[in-house]
């Protein structure tokens, strides 16, 4: 019984069960289920995945229901993944594995609390949403008597840790290697990592455009979103906006993603890696866009963060989330048992262990795991709470004069 048979792998540069570099605790194999396919399946029935429903990716949680969340945002990209995968003969399981944990670690409102979380973590070794995703599989996630997190494949890991500090790749270990080495993951990794970038670049438009944060005419400024909505408002003249912008955001995603397929194809026949090995002994990544295709994408991604991303409804709601994920964190330092239980019990080992590092980074895992609405109701109670023993010591004070 072979991996790649199991799980429709056909090239031989893609990753397969028998060259997996396997799992930190060693498990017997699944009777008919692949490694890639076990990982897959762990990430699904994780919390911190289930929690993804009710996390940011531009918009926050509760400020309408057709935006993207991280959950459905981590779906589509597992669905251009495993696109892509099938048609380079790649594992598929294994990139919808990565696809939809690559977000497992970002804390709630998005970038905005990931900057401000790290902030709040600086003298304590800092946080990078990255590496977070990684130690919720590898440490956070409590399920198993035998080990410790999710215990993924070696191919999962390297795919979840995208990009890493030289500091912290040092400590991580074999996966941390190729950081210092300067090598590449295996291309099911660098799919996911694309795919990603693809995902969220197109369908940020689309939010943007149903937010009323951009419109069709300040979009058309970039040749990617320009070029198919010409066309299209010259073929469909009676259509909706809605499915205007639809038909737009479509083409735009075949586009790209037609062009991916094709350029690396045409690069893995050229360099044919022999193996997985050869795959990552490469100085450059073989999965990727054509100078055409990646020019077109790139600007549209500038476009993005000069337009949506500084829009002043957005840079609204980062400083509010600022706000809250450092009232959070600044609380649960001060006192650990205003968390829950089995959190203050961690902070309290950490503490013993490293001093206030250990502490803050019990605090750190807490706020980070938090969704938005979660956050923002701990916020509210943290509020009342503060101004209620305000009131108390003012009373106090007038009854003690
Ligand atoms: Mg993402």
């Amino acid at each position: 019984m072979t991996g790649r048979r199991q799980t429709g792998a056909t090239a031989p540069y893609a990753a397969t069960q028998a060259a997996s570099r396997g799992r930190r605790y060693p498990e017997p194999e699944h009777p008919y289920r692949s490694v890639f396919q076990r990982d897959r399946d762990r990430i699904i029935h994780s919390t911190a995945f289930r929690r993804l429903v009710y996390k940011t990716q531009v918009f926050v949680n509760h400020e309408g229901d057709h935006y993207r969340t991280r959950l459905t945002h981590s779906l589509e990209v597992a669905q251009i993944g495993r696109t892509v995968a099938r048609e380079l003969g790649l594992d598929e399981l294994l990139v919808e594995a990565i696809c939809l944990a690559h977000d497992l670690g970002h804390t709630p409102f998005g970038h905005a609390g990931q900057h401000a979380l790290n902030q709040c973590m600086l003298t304590f070794g800092g946080f990078e949403h990255n590496l977070q995703s990684l130690r919720v599989v590898d440490e956070l996630e409590e399920r198993y008597a035998a080990f410790p997190g999710l215990n993924l494949t070696f191919e999962s890991r390297e795919g979840i840790l995208k990009h890493c500090s030289k500091r912290h790749a040092r400590e991580l270990g074999e996966l941390g290697e190729r950081f210092l080495q300067r090598r590449q993951p295996g291309l099911e990794a660098q799919l996911a990592n694309i795919a990603d970038e693809i995902a969220y670049n197109n369908h940020d438009v689309d939010d943007g455009l149903r937010a009323g944060l951009l419109t069709e005419d300040e979009l058309a400024v970039t040749e990617l979103f320009g070029d198919h909505y010409a066309r299209n408002c010259a073929q469909n003249v009676n259509i909706s906006r809605r499915a205007l912008r639809s038909e737009t955001v479509r083409a735009m995603i075949n586009e790209i993603v037609t062009d991916l397929i094709d350029h690396s194809r045409a690069t893995l026949v050229a360099e044919a890696p022999a193996d997985i090995e050869a795959v990552r002994a490469h100085s450059a990544p073989l999965i990727g866009l054509s100078p055409r295709a990646g020019k077109r994408h790139r600007a549209l991604k500038e476009f993005l963060h000069g337009s949506l991303y500084r829009h002043e409804r957005v840079l609204a709601m980062t400083a509010r989330a600022q706000v809250i994920v450092q009232g959070l964190f600044e609380c649960y330092m001060n006192d650990i048992h205003a968390m829950p239980k089995d959190h203050a019990q961690r902070a309290e080992v950490w503490t013993g262990e490293s001093g206030d590092a250990g502490r803050a980074r019990a605090v750190a895992d807490y706020v980070a795991g938090m969704t938005d609405r979660y956050a923002y109701s701990a916020y509210g109670r943290l509020v009342e709470k503060i101004s209620m023993n305000q009131a108390h010591d003012r009373n106090g004070d007038e009854d003690a004069g």
